[in-house]
């Protein structure tokens, strides 16, 4: 159980895309950048020629900590928070959780891949390691 996005028109495709099993990012098509968060205006040309685009769901742990604080009733803790840069989408990282595996067997630099958690109508992307 985890408090859930408020979903608008821009960040519509990256909750949902896990529908599709797909990691879509904002992308301007006028300057080949991603956007990350998603907003209706490129950040580098301010362009409004944007759209959700899918990326291939990979990537690096970039950096992480491991949180112990329950601040919600139902979360189970220990967990981690990690941010991972995206494989083909430079400039772009996810303030995500690593699941499937301990808490003391994440790196720096691990390779991780997008899997969805179903909550409603919105699909959290959460990263596992790449084995
Ligand atoms: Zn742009």
């Amino acid at each position: 159980m985890r408090p859930l996005p408020k979903l608008d028109a821009f960040n519509r495709d990256f909750w949902t895309g896990g529908e599709h099993n797909e990691l879509r990012i904002m992308y301007c098509n006028d300057c080949d950048a991603f956007i990350h968060p998603p907003r209706p205006v490129c950040r580098h040309c301010l362009s409004d020629n944007v759209a959700a685009k899918a990326v291939e769901g990979t990537g690096v742990v970039d950096t992480y900590t491991v949180n112990h604080q329950a601040w919600h009733p139902k979360m189970e803790v220990p967990f981690i928070v990690a941010r991972v840069a995206l494989d083909g989408a430079p400039g772009v990282y996810l303030t995500t959780n690593i699941i499937g595996c301990g808490v003391d067997e994440v790196e720096f630099g691990d390779r991780v891949k997008v899997t969805f958690e179903r909550q409603d109508d919105v699909y959290l992307p959460l990263f596992e390691k790449i084995s």
